[in-house]
């Protein structure tokens, strides 16, 4: 199974603008509405995805059953930050106001 960042592939030449392999915060944080293999409800906000591996990578990455929401994430550095701290803190703020 080939292995990839949670959300979006790290792009080495942009480490500053790309998703960090081995973060995994947006897999953590959000709640997720969709079904996802292993957890046919979702999953709750601060829940570890099953499917999350123990490098924090989507065991799922390019699976089409990799639920769309998750493809459909994008490093985005005001929700991601520098480090992978910010990413909890951020989402889950996002998810208190949402
Ligand atoms: S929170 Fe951001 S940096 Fe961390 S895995 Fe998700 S997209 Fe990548
Ligand atoms: S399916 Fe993969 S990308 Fe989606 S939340 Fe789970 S580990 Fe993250």
């Amino acid at each position: 199974m080939s292995r990839s960042p949670a959300m979006t592939p790290g792009n080495p030449a942009e480490q500053d603008a790309a998703c960090r392999p081995g973060c995994g915060a947006c897999c953590i944080a959000p709640s997720i509405s969709s079904p996802i293999p292993g957890m046919p409800g979702g999953k709750p906000a601060g829940v570890r995805c099953v499917q999350l591996d123990e490098h924090n990578l989507c065991r799922l990455f390019g699976d089409p059953v990799r639920p769309a929401v998750c493809r459909d994430f994008t490093f985005d550095v005001d929700v991601c930050g520098s480090e992978r701290h910010d990413a909890l803190e951020r989402i889950t703020l996002l998810e208190t106001l949402t």
